[in-house]
């Protein structure tokens, strides 16, 4: 699969993936970084965002090609470990820290994060010197929207019955970052999970929009919708952006989902010229993370 887009699509563009994640603390690092690196060489990836859980993964992804982001607040769980990163803070990024990597530029974006895990608007008072420092530091910052995923989902801690009593769908709402863009309006965020939503979970459709309409330094990742969802889904999901005219803010991000699926899904959508997948896999990331060639 991955030597088909070798001569294809990805061969004419360095693939941007931005929605990977590295382990929890409590995984054997060196063993989960070795997989990632091989799934991002095997399919052609040039450039991934790699959100870590913990310091010493800082370290372990100091290297070319990799943008490493930080969670900032982890989800609780009610046995033991009780939160699965920065457990003597209750879960929360120490901001000196996170300071101190970010001035060193060993951090380079905030990622994930993931409020409605916790039940806390984004604009929660505690989020605010966080967002202050994105700001100061011209980082861009990936938000967990939608309202997903739903107990229990596959491929994600919610599988996990003690993950995160505090869970609020309603917290993955976009809106709720607009009085963060207000106050920061060169701030750079991309929305994750669009489209990613059914029944009782449904997305967040016209808020969604608004926002990228209201904001034009917010982009957007299809992580979940595009490796997970059905493909009416997720083909209908890039038709609603690109028919809104928001194709030149979709990044590919994988989610740590078997990327080679997502790239042959996203070839096999045959109403999206050539200069709209580049923009897709390469374009728009080069731009939103102002990477150069
Ligand atoms: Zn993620």
């Amino acid at each position: 699969m991955s030597i088909l887009f070798a001569v294809g699509l990805a061969s004419s563009v360095p693939l941007i993936d931005v929605h990977r994640h590295a382990g929890w603390p409590d995984s054997d690092g060196d063993a989960v970084q070795r997989g990632q690196l091989e799934e991002l060489e095997a399919n052609g990836v040039k450039v991934a965002v790699v959100a870590v859980t913990n310091k010493a993964d800082v370290e372990r992804w100091q290297r070319e090609g990799i943008i490493v982001g930080t969670w900032i607040v982890c989800p609780r769980n009610q046995a033991e470990p009780r939160y699965h990163c920065f457990p003597d803070n209750e879960g929360w990024a120490d901001p000196i820290w996170l300071e101190e990597e970010l001035a060193a530029g060993r951090i380079q974006a905030i990622h994930e994060l993931t409020p409605s895990y916790s039940g806390i608007s984004p604009a929660n008072p505690r989020l605010e010197q966080f967002w202050a420092l994105a700001d100061a530091y011209d980082i861009p910052v990936g938000v967990h929207t939608q309202r997903g995923p739903p107990p229990g989902a596959r491929n994600s801690i919610r599988s996990n019955p003690d993950c995160c009593p505090n869970y609020d769908p309603e917290m993955g709402n976009p809106a709720l970052l607009r009085p963060i863009l207000t106050r920061y309006p060169d701030l750079r965020i991309w929305l994750q999970h669009i489209g990613a939503g059914r029944g009782d979970h449904q997305a967040f459709w016209p808020e969604t929009l608004a926002l990228l309409n209201d904001y034009p330094n917010v982009y957007v990742d299809l992580s979940i919708t595009n490796g997970a969802m059905p493909i009416e889904e997720y083909g209908a999901t890039l038709r609603r952006l690109i028919d809104a005219g928001f194709g030149d803010r979709i990044m590919f991000g994988s989610d740590n989902l078997p990327i080679g699926p997502i790239l042959q899904r996203l070839e096999g959508f045959a109403w999206l010229d050539e200069d709209q997948k580049q923009a897709i896999l390469h374009g728009n990331a080069t731009r939103f993370f102002r990477l150069t060639d």
